[in-house]
């Protein structure tokens, strides 16, 4: 049993270090799997973050992420750069297979693999991530004060959004593909109800302008293929998210839209000794400090479980 972890985290956004923290803490020696592209999750693509407590005059994304790090590290916690490509977590034992083959074993499991959220495809939307392109206006909204602001899609969470950044813009434009909204009738009425906000039926974003900064969009009306300049120095594409539970199908019990389930307020999954954490649980609330704060409840759990099998 020697090769045997006390735990294994997978993932290292807010919600893995984390729990990496918490667990390393408590002497469980954790091994985390951070991810071969992504180490340090959400966070290192984005540049300045106001809202998590503690850093009075903000603090840019990857730099967080960093001192997240090294904060698990100092504890002791194994960090360790690269993929899980399999897990078995059916047994009293589990194991978590990486890019090399090499299989890791664990009495308990934390996934905090995350979420994506959907990308139009377009050249520049990376580039101006950050930079008038954002995927959270409860991040980013604040950014935005008295600006023109257009909003891409047409589900509740599109209209969520152009709801919440009408109190600071100076206007909202939603951008929707289809003439019709997805969205429920209760969050349609108070977009429409909204002054501030406005609707482009049957078109999507051909093109998004600027060098450094957005400056605007080109719109084509998808039934005419008519093209048209939207001025605008924001963008918040709000066309879904896609929690990252491949990996898990079939083993761990996943909602309707593929976000794992657990035993809320819990974060265990519907298997022993597996627990679940951050973004790949939430579909509600998607903010870094939300995700660290199950990333210790998840440790907690985690803890707990292993001092009753001793
Ligand atoms: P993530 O941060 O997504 O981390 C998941 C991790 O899992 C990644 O490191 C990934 O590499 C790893 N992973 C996935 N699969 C595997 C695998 N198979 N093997 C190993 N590792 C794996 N929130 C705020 O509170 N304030 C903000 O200002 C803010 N700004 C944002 C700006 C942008 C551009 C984005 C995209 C998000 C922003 N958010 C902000 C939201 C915030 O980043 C997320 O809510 C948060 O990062 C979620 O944390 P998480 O730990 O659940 O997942």
């Amino acid at each position: 049993m020697s090769d045997v972890r006390n735990v294994i985290i997978i993932g290292s956004g807010p919600a893995g270090y984390t729990a990496a923290l918490y667990t390393a803490r408590a002497s469980l020696k954790p091994l985390v799997f951070e991810g071969a592209v992504t180490a340090g999750g959400a966070l290192m693509n984005t540049t300045e973050v106001e809202n998590f407590p503690g850093f009075q005059d903000g603090i840019m994304g990857p730099e967080l992420m960093d001192n997240m790090r090294a904060q698990a590290e100092r504890f002791g916690a194994e960090l360790v750069p690269d993929d899980v490509v399999a897990v078995d977590l059916t047994g009293e034992i589990k194991t978590v297979t990486d890019t090399a083959g090499t299989v890791h074993k664990a009495k308990a499991v934390i996934v905090t693999t995350g979420s994506q959220h959907r990308k139009l495809g377009l050249p520049n939307e990376d580039a101006l991530s950050g930079r008038g392109v954002s995927w959270c206006a409860t991040c980013d909204g604040f950014f935005f004060k008295d600006q023109d602001i257009a909003v891409i899609g047409g589900g509740d969470t599109a209209m969520e959004e152009a709801t919440f950044l009408s109190r600071f813009a100076k206007s909202v434009t939603i951008v929707h593909r289809r003439d019709t909204l997805r969205a429920s009738k209760a969050m349609q009425e108070r977009a429409f109800a909204d002054p501030k906000i406005s609707f482009v039926w049957d078109s999507e974003i051909a093109e998004i302008l600027g060098d450094q900064k957005l400056s605007g969009l080109k719109l084509r009306n998808v039934k005419t293929g008519e093209l048209s300049d939207l001025a605008v120095t924001g963008l918040f594409i709000a066309i879904g998210h896609d929690p990252r539970t491949e990996l898990f199908k079939g083993q761990l019990e996943l909602d309707e839209e593929g976000y794992l389930k657990v035993d809320a307020p819990s974060t265990r999954t519907n298997v022993t000794g597996v627990f679940a954490a951050g973004d790949v649980v939430d579909h509600t609330y998607r903010q870094a400090i939300t995700a660290a704060g199950t990333g210790c409840s998840a440790a907690l759990d985690a803890e707990r479980f292993l001092a009753a099998l001793a």
